[in-house]
């Protein structure tokens, strides 16, 4: 009889239950991970309530790494850098699959952008978990990696593993950072580049990658908004050289005005949206310098509108961008900034909490009240 393996199943909005499946036979092209954490993401938040479209029942997680407990004989050769993967080994994996269908328009006419495929697929959120492997979302003991879903990246043997669950919200963040190095030139104070003020709106998790991202990359001053005194202080030990805390500030006029401020008058050279509250966006707009950048990437989900000034827009002759999740190259800017800074960069702190399978319910709960930073399961 095969053995029997648990995971944190979604059956509909709001149902979560412990299941048993049948442990995967591996493949000779497939891994069996161990789960060793997994991060609950806001995304996580918008599936469990219903806000998202799931093909229930799923298994959700994202946010996950591991260490290989099987592999097949030929998936051993296939790392995204060229390792050669063995039993033991710590990974990750880019929990968008299917990246590069190579058939949709934006495959063809668009392969800098694979982030924009139609028919991407990602582990924790679009396959259910009815068929066998099942095992297709980080809140499970194991998850099972079939060669569609092969952006496998092994991980350094001494990478902490709350440094090494961040990888995929770095990858969110550094991408929506690198939105506002191109196209452009830093000499002529297009976008970001060394020395460049930034203001981040928003300091939960990909808000203080965000900043710690464009510290490492030589940002100048950097400026963290957010209402928690919690996070603020983060933001401070991830190197932020200014924070503005809503709590005391509270009129969107004073905030905009306390960020001109520190940047001689001016607005910053770059803003970068990671609140996913619509009434921030003319507020970062505001606080661009002209012909500055403002990057939007924390609307993930719709959480409605907002009104806009175009007159601001056009008089103030800014790009904004927009950064939709990140291509699945990404993992390796995403890995290579976590383990080359963790030292002098605190990234453990962002892990606030630690749950067991059997409370994924409580970790979710945790994560409604807004009580903690990166909420985690540890299987
Ligand atoms: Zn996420
Ligand atoms: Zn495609």
């Amino acid at each position: 009889l095969p053995k029997k393996v648990k995971a944190a199943v979604l059956k509909e909005a709001k149902k979560i239950e412990i299941m048993e499946f049948d442990k995967p036979e591996v493949k000779k092209d497939g891994i069996l991970m161990r789960t060793e954490i997994c991060g609950i993401c806001g995304t996580d938040i918008h599936i469990y309530e219903g806000r998202m479209k799931v093909p229930y029942p799923i298994i959700p997680g994202h946010e996950f790494c591991g260490k290989i407990e099987e592999i097949g004989e030929t998936a051993k050769t296939l790392e995204v850098m060229g390792k050669t993967l063995a039993e033991g080994d710590m990974i990750t994996v880019v929990p968008g699959t299917n990246l590069f269908c190579g058939k949709c328009y934006y495959c063809r006419f668009l392969p800098h952008k694979p982030n924009l495929c139609i028919n991407r697929r990602a582990y924790g959120s679009s396959m259910s978990c009815k068929n066998p492997p099942h095992l297709l979302g980080g809140y499970g003991e194991y998850v099972y990696v079939d060669p569609v879903h092969f952006w496998v990246y092994k991980l350094p043997d001494d990478m902490p593993l709350e440094v090494a669950v961040l990888t995929e919200p770095m990858a969110v963040a550094s991408r929506a950072l690198e939105r506002a190095f191109e196209p452009g030139l830093p000499s002529a104070r297009d976008g970001f580049g060394p020395s460049r003020s930034v203001a981040v709106q928003g300091a939960g998790p990909i808000g203080l990658l965000v900043l710690a991202a464009a510290k490492i990359a030589g940002a100048g001053k950097v400026i963290v908004i957010d209402m928690a005194e919690e996070r603020l202080k983060i933001a401070q030990k991830f190197g932020a050289n200014h924070t503005i805390n809503l709590k005391e500030i509270s009129k969107p006029e004073e905030c905009i005005g306390e960020v001109r401020k520190l940047t001689h008058g001016l607005g910053a050279d770059v803003v970068v949206e990671c609140t996913g509250v619509p009434t921030t966006f003319p507020e970062g707009i505001e606080m661009t310098r002209n012909g500055g950048r403002y990057v939007e990437v924390g609307h993930f989900t719709d959480s409605g509108g907002v009104e806009i000034h175009p007159h601001s827009i056009c008089k103030k002759d800014i790009d904004i961008l927009g950064s939709w999740i990140y291509p699945p190259t990404q993992f390796e800017t995403a890995v290579s900034l976590l383990y080359s800074n963790f030292d002098t960069v605190p990234f453990k702190e962002l892990v606030t909490h630690k749950f067991r399978l059997e409370e994924t319910e409580k970790g979710i709960e945790t994560m409604k009240k807004h009580e903690g930073l990166k909420v985690v399961i540890k299987p």
